[in-house]
């Protein structure tokens, strides 16, 4: 992480916000919280959602060329000694002598404790895995451990992809799942949890192809940000020194967003070569080579792995989508999400709590959630409401209005522009649908008729 720290949104103001709106709270916070885990509230969870079933689209769906996996967080200990976690993932520590907090070594500037500035002592070296006991005896037979990352499911289950899905190089596996890292320098927010989520892609190919596809997954991974709504100018790619590259990687670049507190690693692409297969053949016996069917030749592949974070994802969208705008009196607070990562993609709101009003909304309401997300609020006059739905991003909302009891027609509300439009309720799902898509339809009234903007 750089020193810079450009003031584009306080964090702050997007913990509040998280708090206040239900996106993320403290772990157990009734009993005081738990130290750098987080819960994810009502709109969390589907911003969380949304970011997953975007990246599985866009690695998975779309392409074929890949597969996923789900693979089990506690694996076979010998694992972690082959891919070299058990010795190698280790931070050097050292504690106070007087106050005994533990510092990272390579994080402090001085000799003392930064808390009460006491003697420290030697560094010790701290594996970061989270140790648990498979079965009823606690002994060191028994010893599993949380993985610390979801690739080594990836690998060891590398032969049975190919066998029962006939896949060819060059392929990749993906999978999202919890992994588990007992950091020790936490803090600035969701940033170095303890409990997080990862979204990783490990991509096989025939050694001397692998620079090729290392460039096409930074190129890849970056564009899929952008167009998502991160902006180009808060994304920096940055490739690790020789000094930084784990004991894994031939090359490494880290694609780094500008958090509130300075540029920090969004992603990681790393090419592994075959340090991976060769390791797990090495201490399973079990061979994990390649056949190459058109040149009759056995290698072992080599891996791109780009390796995403669900949490920090969310983090950089919702920084990214905050904004502040004066609005009459008073300031608007509102998130551009894109409509794909919005938790809620449209409000239904009636005028009034009017008997006839809720009715109709009511069955709107019922009718639109069929396909989205969709709230109903009542509560409040219109202009709350719609302070409200920007404050959480929702893209559109859907208002009825007595004049809707006559013409059968109700009015969209998009949160960007603040524009509106008058729609047949008839038409409210085709229009919305193509809105969401990003489509510019406008409706022309009386009549409702739908047009398409031209795009220039
Ligand atoms: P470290 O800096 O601790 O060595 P890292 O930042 O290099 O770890 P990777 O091992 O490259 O992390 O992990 C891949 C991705 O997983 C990161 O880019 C990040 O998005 C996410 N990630 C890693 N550790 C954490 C964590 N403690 N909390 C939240 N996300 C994490």
């Amino acid at each position: 992480m750089t020193e810079q720290a450009p003031k584009k949104v306080d964090m702050e103001k997007i913990v509040s916000l998280c708090r206040r709106r239900g996106f993320i709270f403290p772990s157990s916070e009734i009993y005081g919280g738990l130290s750098s885990c987080w819960d994810y509230g009502p709109l969390g969870v589907e911003l969380k959602r949304n970011i997953k079933d975007a990246w599985w689209r866009a690695v998975v769906q779309e392409r074929d060329d890949m597969v996923g996996l789900d693979t089990s967080i506690m694996m076979h200990p010998q694992t972690w000694v082959a891919s070299g976690h058990l010795e190698g993932f280790v931070d050097p520590l050292v504690e106070c002598k007087s106050c005994h907090l533990r510092w990272r070594s390579d994080d402090l500037a001085g000799d003392s404790c930064p808390s009460c500035r006491g003697e420290l002592t030697e560094p010790r070296l701290f594996n970061l895995m989270f140790k648990t006991f498979m079965g009823p005896i606690e002994e060191s037979a028994s010893v599993v451990y949380l993985r610390p990352e979801t690739a080594q499911g990836m690998f060891v289950n590398f032969q049975n992809v190919v066998n029962t899905t006939r896949k060819r190089l060059p392929f990749g596996i993906a999978q999202i799942g919890k992994a588990f890292r007992n950091e020790i320098t936490t803090g600035n927010f969701v940033f170095r949890s303890r409990e997080f989520e990862q979204m990783e892609i490990e991509f096989f190919v025939k050694p001397g192809t692998d620079g090729e596809w290392f460039n096409y997954w930074i190129e890849e991974r970056l564009n899929w940000y952008v167009k998502l709504g991160i902006k180009k100018e808060n994304l920096q790619l940055r490739q690790h020194t020789k000094q930084e590259l784990a004991h894994y990687a031939r090359d490494c670049y880290d694609i780094d967003y500008l958090f509130p507190m300075g540029w920090a690693e969004l992603e990681g692409i790393a090419n592994r070569g075959d340090f991976d297969l060769v390791q797990h053949t090495k201490y399973s016996g079990k061979s994990l080579d390649y056949f190459d069917e058109e040149t009759k030749e056995h290698f072992i592949p080599y891996i791109i792995e780009p390796s995403a974070g669900v949490d920090l994802s969310a983090l950089a969208f919702l920084c990214d989508a905050y904004d502040e705008e004066p609005a009459e009196d008073e300031i608007r607070v509102l998130l551009h999400l894109h409509p794909d990562l919005a938790p809620i993609k449209v409000a239904v709101l009636p005028l009034s709590r009017r008997e006839k009003l809720v009715a109709a909304a009511k069955k709107i309401y019922a009718d639109l959630r069929q396909h989205w997300m969709v709230s109903y609020d009542d509560a409040q006059s219109i202009g709350r409401r719609y302070r409200r739905q920007d404050e959480i991003g929702t893209p559109f909302c859907v208002t009825i209005d007595f004049q809707s009891l006559e013409d059968e027609q109700a009015t969209i509300r998009e949160r960007d522009s603040m524009n509106q439009i008058r729609v047949p309720i008839a038409e409210l799902k085709g229009t919305l649908q193509a809105k969401l898509e990003g489509e510019p339809l406008f409706v022309l009234p009386p009549g409702g008729q739908i047009w398409k903007e031209e795009k220039k």
